[in-house]
């Protein structure tokens, strides 16, 4: 009898018997053969990886992590000003790994704080969420909310939000359910109008609803090639609880509600322009809870949004402090550029500030700076290379040759 069942032994799991596979490794009721148990241990290493992270084995050590004042400094090297925002995010970010690196069993659960950035487009919302992500040790993705609708419309689901950060970690889902997401122009799904609309509101509050359960943490579905689910198609699923969510927004005209709330005159009568464009940046730095409120977004989502900082305007003296001193200044890339061409490029003191002034001019803000720069470096950049120049000077007047035939509106990049 024994000798029959040693004859008939095979794998229980893919059917070979004992002379096509390796070695059979015997269980109470039957064998495995080595194939099906390197495959089975691969599925159990692909599917319980997850645990062993979430039990804590693969958490930073808050030891070797920066601390929020080198956080801080570092992103000081790229970013000018701003200094509430980038004390606020430091101390965020710091304060994931410490939730990340939490002891499973402590009963003191650190709640995550998720970060709403509000400021004027082009201050530097986009290049705080960029700086960090080059410091970071956790998975992270910069996610535009504009191309969000609710289910069942046009445009892509709220879960494809998770796509990029599943791409960033290679699609390892317990690597991105640590992870930091940038959704940028939160304010565009703010609800039309201050009461809860009748007809449908297809980018608001449906949209604010679904963001809801991600910010709040819940296992979301999410389709691997991003844009709108489909039934046939395979989900990926993804635990939200520990994702940090940082979302900024321009929330242009804001300003009218912090005045409202705060009892001043509404902005936009009876001064000059530059009269009101001062209060209008005075004010930004006063915004609440209840004007994010007024301005469209759900109460529930700012509740979970409990960090509210805004960033300030940019003025001369800021824009002159970014084109010469951040790590990658433009001015340091364009000594760099001709250097390696074995020129070196001296810029008069008056040229930053002329371009300075024309960016403030045509209101082109930061971003603007660069395409100026571009514009009156061109010439230079085509032909110093062949010239074998060691020396070329930036004077103003060169600049202003540069840009007189140059449509400024066409600088505009925002
Ligand atoms: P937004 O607030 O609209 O997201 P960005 O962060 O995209 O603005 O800024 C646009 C560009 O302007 C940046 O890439 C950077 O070159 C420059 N810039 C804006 N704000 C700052 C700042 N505070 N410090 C340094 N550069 C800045």
């Amino acid at each position: 009898m024994a000798n029959r069942q040693k004859q008939k032994a095979h794998c229980n799991f893919c059917g070979r018997s004992s002379d096509e596979v390796l070695v059979l490794l015997p269980g109470v009721d039957g064998y495995i053969c080595n194939d099906c148990a390197e495959s089975a241990h691969e599925i159990v290493e692909e599917y319980f990886g997850r645990k062993k992270a979430s039990s804590g084995q693969e958490t930073p050590d808050l030891g070797k992590l920066p601390t929020p004042e080198e956080i801080k400094q570092y992103l000081d090297g790229y970013v000018i000003g701003q200094e509430q925002a980038k004390k606020f995010l430091s101390v965020a970010v710091y304060n994931h790994y410490k939730r990340l690196s939490q002891d499973r069993g402590d009963d003191v659960e650190i709640e995550k704080s998720n970060i709403l950035i509000v400021g004027p487009t082009g201050t530097g919302k986009t290049l705080l969420a960029k700086t960090i992500a080059k410091m970071l040790k956790v998975p992270f993705a910069i996610v535009d909310a504009t191309v969000l609708t609710q289910a069942g419309y046009v445009g892509e689901d709220i879960e494809s939000l998770l796509v990029r950060l599943l791409q960033a970690c290679d699609y390892n889902v317990s690597e991105a359910e640590r992870g930091i997401v940038f959704i940028d122009e939160i304010d565009k799904i703010a609800r039309k109008g201050d009461n809860p609309s009748i007809t449908r509101d297809v980018s608001g509050e449906g949209v604010q609803q679904g963001l809801l359960k991600l910010l709040e943490g819940s296992v979301v579905n999410v389709p691997p090639q991003g844009g709108r689910k489909h039934p046939e198609q395979k989900m990926i699923a993804v635990d939200t609880k520990n994702i940090l969510f940082i979302c900024g927004g321009a929330f242009e005209g804001i300003e009218r509600k912090i005045a409202l709330r705060m009892n001043t005159h509404v902005v936009g009568y009876g001064t000059d322009s530059k009269l009101r464009q001062v209060e209008r940046e005075m004010l930004l730095r006063y915004v609440a809870p209840q004007d994010l409120r007024s301005y469209g977004l759900i109460p529930e989502i700012i509740g979970r949004l409990p960090i509210l900082t805004s960033l300030e305007p940019l003025d001369k003296d800021a824009l002159l402090r970014i084109l010469t001193e951040p790590k990658n200044a433009i001015v340091k890339q364009y000594k760099k550029l001709l250097q390696m061409d074995g020129t070196m490029l001296e810029i008069n003191k008056d040229v930053l500030e002329y371009v300075v002034d024309k960016a403030i001019e045509y209101k082109l803000g930061a971003r603007g700076l660069r395409s100026l720069f571009e514009a009156i470096m061109i010439d230079v950049m085509y032909e110093v290379p062949g010239k074998k120049e060691r020396k070329f000077v930036l004077t103003k007047e060169y600049a202003q040759k540069q840009l007189e035939n140059v449509n400024m509106e066409m600088m505009r990049n925002d």
